[in-house]
This record gives structure tokens, sequence and C-alpha cells, in this order.
């Protein structure tokens, strides 16, 4: 099964988001807020997973309108002063697709890790597909009061309906519960919240090894080694808790680990290398 990454256009964010050094969720939000540092630009990824049983994309990276004067809410200091994006319209996931042989308006399955905008931004070229995201996710996505905690959801597209999916199916190693996607039990979804409380995962059984789209469940392959939280994690605790779950897996298994902006995610994936952790 072919899995493609894609690159919808690059993020900078401030060192302090990278790797935050507080606990509790305001104090990194500020010290976010307060950083003068900016790390080096990282990749937006999204992925493709060509499926027999169709494409299934998972994300959808950001919009070419993300730096247009007023896209941004000018209430929101956060992605005012904290974050910036570079994104061509041809790097739209849309394009992308195409320039792979894929029709968007024929794909039939979007999973969402998660609703940010750099991840929710190229839903507007999927208007005939599903959208499926943890029922966790869309409700807090969704909400009134969404802006405020991260989901600017005066962006998504005016007929997202998103299909929410309950965790409450088969425990997989070391998660209390997965969803499985496909009929031959290749492509399964694991939650992993932390980043946000509705972030899911993607397991993708290769057959001598799993490919694992984390989303943001990590920000790096290395911030899954080491339990390092971003700083806008909603639950440090839950974001510690997903990522050593996640280590497990990794020793118990040959694991590609592709996080949505680990700059070398795209060639772990391309030439199947898998995560070496500590004990295995
Ligand atoms: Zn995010």
């Amino acid at each position: 099964m072919r899995i493609h990454a894609i690159q919808t256009g690059e993020v900078q964010i401030k060192t302090r988001h990278v790797e935050s050094r507080r606990n509790a969720r305001p104090a990194r939000v500020l010290d976010v807020l307060t950083d003068r540092n900016w790390a080096p630009r990282l990749p937006i990824s999204a992925y493709a997973i060509e499926h027999p049983d169709g494409l299934i994309v998972v994300d959808t990276g950001e919009s070419s309108h993300a730096n247009d004067p007023g896209y941004q809410p000018w209430w929101h200091p956060f992605v005012q002063t904290s974050e910036r994006r570079w994104v061509e319209p041809h790097e739209e996931i849309g394009p992308r697709l195409q320039a792979l042989g894929h029709e968007p308006a024929e794909v039939g399955r979007i999973v969402m890790t998660h609703m940010h905008g750099d991840h929710a931004g190229g839903l507007s070229h999927f208007p005939n597909a599903e959208i499926l995201m943890s029922a966790r996710e869309a409700k807090m996505a969704l909400a009134r009061d969404g802006p405020a905690n991260g989901y600017l959801n005066g962006h998504y597209p005016g007929w997202l309906k998103p299909s929410p999916l309950e965790f409450d199916s088969e425990p997989w190693e070391g998660f209390e519960a997965s969803i499985v996607l496909t009929d031959d039990g290749a492509v399964r979804l694991i939650p992993t919240p932390g980043h946000t409380l509705g972030h899911l995962s993607v397991v993708v059984d290769q057959g001598d090894h799993l490919v694992l789209i984390a989303g943001d469940a990590a920000y790096s392959e290395r911030a899954l080694l080491e339990g390092i939280v971003d700083g806008v994690a909603q639950s440090a605790e839950h974001h510690r808790d997903s990522t050593r779950r996640l280590r497990e897996l990794c020793t118990r298994h040959t694991v590609v680990v592709v996080p949505t902006h680990d700059p070398d995610g795209p060639q772990r994936l391309a030439e199947s290398q898998a995560t070496a952790v500590p004990g295995r």
C-alpha cells in the first residue's frame, strides 16, 4: 500500500511552542506568546493512503489564504503574533493530489487527526468526502467557543458535517480502544489525546512494518521518543501518556513514525526507516 507524504507549505512557530518548559496550559501558552525566538520553518504535511478500497487522505494541510490580510482573526493574539505560514496556491492539497494522479472530488474519506487550521485548511477541496474525526474533536472544534480553544472554525467549509467516531471498539496494543477503518484491518485509528483532547493517530499495517501517521501527537520523532510536550497542548498529562503508549508500540513493533511537522518524516516514510526506541 503506497502512502504519500504531501507537503502543503511551511509553518514557523516559537521555540517554546516546539518544546515547552512549563506544565499548566496557561503558563505554556504565555511562555510561547512572550518568546522572541522563532524555531526553524517546519513542513505542514498531510498524507494519502492508496488503499485498495479507495484513497484515504489523512489531514488536509493549510490554506494558501492563511497569510491573507484579515484571514486570521484580529483579536486572536496567538495566530497574529506567534505563528507564520508560507503556502502557495499550488501547494494546497488539492493540486498536490492532482499532481499524484488523484482527483480530490473523488476522494471518499478524509481522516482528521485534529482540527487545527494547518490540518483543516484544505478541507474545501473535498466537498464530496466523508470527514472522519473523533466525536470529542468534532464537538470541541465546532463549539461556539472553539476559536478561543485554538479551533478557528470560521475557516471550516460551510458544508462541513463531520462523521464523529466513538472510540468504544476493540483495544489494541497499549490503547484501550481503536477503530478499524478498512475491511482488511490494515488501517486503524487510535486515540492519542494531549495536543488536543480529541486527537487521533492513524496506524497503517504494511506487513513487515507499521506506519504511524502521528499528526501532532508529537511534533517530531525526537519529541515522541523524549516525551516532549508542545506549548499549546490542551493537556500535558494526556500528551505524555499518549507518547508513552506510542513508544511502547515502537518497542514491540517495527514502526515508521511520521508526525505532521517533522522535516525528516517524509524521508523515513520513503525509506521505511523504523524508529529506534532504546531497549528494542
Ligand atoms: Zn495542531
